[in-house]
Parts: C-alpha cells; sequence; structure tokens
C-alpha cells in the first residue's frame, strides 16, 4: 500500500493548485469577461482580448483556463478558432447584474483577501491580522481605519456583504419559525440586504439595521427597487451607543470580527435591552471540525480581523453566560449557518 494511488495524488495537485483557480476566477470577474459573454456570446479570444483591452496570447491562456473550471463553454468548427460563452454556473453567479452576483464579494476576495493571505504565515505566527503587511495601515479601529478609510474601498466591502447576504439571506430568516417576534434589529446590519429578507419571510416583522454613521449614510445605494416600509436604519456604535430595542436582536457576520472580551461586551449590552423571551440570532459559519469552508473562513478571520469563527459549543458558552437558553443550530448548507438562543 505505499503504491501511490491516483485519486491521492489528484487531491494534492487540487489542493496546491487551489490559489490558482481562484486567482483565474478573480480576474476574470475583475476584466469583465462574464459580462461581456454575456451580453455578446460567441466572441473568439483575439475579440474579447480587443473588448477587455488585453493581450490575445493572455487572454487565450485565461479563457482556457475558464473552461477548464466550468466558468465558460467553448465551441470550435473545423478550421475555425473556438468561440466562448458562458456556463449555467457563470451566469447564475458572476454576472454583475445576475440577482445572485457574488462579483462584490469575488473583488473584496481579489483586492483584500488575497493581499492578506500572501501574509498568511505571519498571521499565524502573530495570531493578529495583517492590514498592516498587506496594505501598509496600522488600524486601531478595524472598520474606520481599514474597510471604510476611502469612501471607495467602504463601498467594495458593502458590496461584498451585500452579494453574500442576498445569497444566504433567505436561508438564514428561514431556519427557525420567527413568527412569534414583531421586531427586530439587525446589529451592524450593513446595507439592509439581510434585513429585506427577513422582511420578505416575515410578513409580520419590522427590521431596524443599526450600523456605523458611513454605512448607514449610504443606505439608499442599495435600496431594492421594491421598497419596504418595515425596513428603517438607525446609525450607531453597537459598543458605545444604546442599542434600539426589539423582540430579536440579529448578528449576522458580526462576531466572528471580534475576540471573547469585545462579543461579550455586545452580548451583555443586548442581554440587558432583552425581556424574557426575546431572542438572539446568530448567522456565521459554524465550526463542526469537518468541512473546510468553516475551518478556511476562519484562517480569514485570522488574516482579516480581530475575531474568528467559533463552534457550536462556544456560542453557547458565550450566550449562556448572559441568560439565553434553548439554544438551536440550523446548519443551511449556504455559507452561514442560524444559531438562536432565547433569553430566558
Ligand atoms: N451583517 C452584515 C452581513 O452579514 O452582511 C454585515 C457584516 S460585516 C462583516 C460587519 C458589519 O458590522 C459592517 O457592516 C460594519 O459596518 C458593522 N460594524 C462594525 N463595527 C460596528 C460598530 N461598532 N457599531 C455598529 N456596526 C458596526
Amino acid at each position: 500500500d505505499t503504491e501511490l494511488k491516483k485519486e491521492d495524488l489528484q487531491r494534492i495537485i487540487d489542493l496546491m493548485d487551489g490559489f490558482k483557480s481562484s486567482k483565474a476566477l478573480f480576474t476574470a470577474s475583475k476584466m469583465c469577461v462574464f459580462d461581456l459573454l454575456q451580453s455578446r456570446p460567441g466572441l473568439d479570444a483575439a475579440q474579447v482580448a480587443q473588448e477587455i483591452k488585453a493581450s490575445v496570447k493572455g487572454t487565450a491562456c485565461l479563457l482556457e483556463a475558464c473552461v477548464s473550471l466550468g466558468l465558460l463553454k467553448s465551441k470550435q468548427r473545423a478550421c475555425q478558432k473556438p468561440v466562448y460563452e458562458n456556463t449555467d454556473l457563470s451566469s447564475r453567479f458572476l454576472l454583475s447584474d445576475a440577482p445572485s452576483s457574488l462579483r462584490g464579494y469575488i473583488q473584496h476576495c481579489n483586492d483584500t483577501v488575497w493581499p492578506l493571505f500572501s501574509h498568511l504565515e505571519s498571521a499565524v505566527r502573530e495570531g493578529a491580522n495583517q492590514h498592516e503587511k498587506a496594505f501598509g495601515k496600522t488600524s486601531k479601529d478595524m472598520f474606520q481605519d481599514t474597510f471604510y478609510n476611502s469612501q471607495e474601498a467602504k463601498l467594495r466591502f458593502m458590496n461584498a456583504m451585500h452579494s453574500i447576504a442576498k445569497v444566504t439571506g433567505r436561508a438564514v430568516a428561514t431556519a427557525f419559525d420567527l413568527s412569534s417576534f414583531k421586531t427586530a434589529c439587525d446589529l451592524g446590519g450593513c446595507t439592509g440586504a439581510m434585513a429585506y429578507e427577513f422582511t420578505k419571510a416575515h410578513p409580520g416583522l419590522s427590521v431596524t439595521v443599526f450600523d456605523l454613521p458611513a454605512v448607514v449614510e449610504m443606505s439608499e445605494h442599495f435600496r431594492p427597487l421594491h421598497t419596504d416600509n418595515r425596513v428603517s436604519f438607525v446609525a450607531g456604535d453597537f459598543f458605545k451607543d444604546e442599542l434600539p430595542k426589539a423582540d430579536l436582536y440579529i448578528l449576522a457576520r458580526i462576531l466572528h470580527d471580534w475576540p471573547d472580551e469585545k462579543v461579550c461586551i455586545l452580548l451583555s449590552k443586548i442581554a440587558n435591552a432583552c425581556t424574557a423571551g426575546c431572542a438572539v440570532l446568530i448567522a456565521e459559519t459554524v465550526l463542526d471540525g469537518q468541512t473546510p469552508y468553516s475551518a478556511l473562513q476562519s484562517l480569514n478571520m485570522l488574516a482579516q480581523t480581530e475575531g474568528l469563527e467559533r463552534t457550536e459549543s462556544q456560542y453557547a458558552d458565550l450566550l449562556s453566560k448572559y441568560g439565553f437558553g434553548d439554544m438551536r443550530v440550523g446548519y443551511t448548507m449556504n455559507f452561514l449557518d442560524a444559531f438562536i438562543a432565547i433569553k430566558m
């Protein structure tokens, strides 16, 4: 059994090549290849190169890589050059204006996560994020000094959050029966994408999105076509300011940004605002010791934030300190799982 199994070798090759696949996807997305081939399917490499203002050699190479990854299809008639079109997968997730577009998040992965991951070794040695090495910025306040340090950076971050929240929001909003709750507060609710999914799924629920003033001032930019007057926005700092009153507090991708000390400050404020029967709903990818998605997402948090991902029992321990019980977890098989706890 020292014989090399073909599948094992392939598995290692896939792991070694993962970064090449990611970067090919990011590059094609950034250069608008998928949007172009949606409006003009059937272009050859030279035509694509001209449109995206790139070399023919490089474009042909990138297009073939996308074909091999299932992101494009190519057709070739006898003696002619191959022509390209999108696959169903890229039409669903990679176009700028698709309802389930992940383009905003892909751009964040390329521009922010990729440089941070090139310093992963330092992140592991230091147990700290790598904004200073990757971007030359010292940050006292993670959001103000890094993610929101220019209008462009802020919009890019908000677009990234928006795209994941849109794709995952319904699964989170319907993970539990929430019919007994009339008012919710989405703490760090960003663009409101998650809040709109909650009101869509629960006709009796109103949601207040609470986020930093710099974020709330952009909320109009992300308002859906069919406005929903059950979603409202309040600006503030959830570590310092009074929290809006609600029956249900939503924390979607908030706790994974922060170390336990700061999570405890936030949970104690929420607990003080809650009466018995109120609830906290946490949306995070829950570490389960098996799936690479949550474990790799935890490395992502290490390189990018002050936090990390946590297990179900770590959430349960944190919440029980503040008088929450009757906890349940819903594994959604989407980017985010859902965890609910009731104030006793
Ligand atoms: N909940 C959104 C989602 O899941 O799409 C956004 C998650 S994003 C990782 C973290 C959010 O927390 C950002 O919108 C950020 O502006 C907000 N935030 C960070 N610090 C905050 C603070 N001190 N007070 C209020 N909001 C804060």
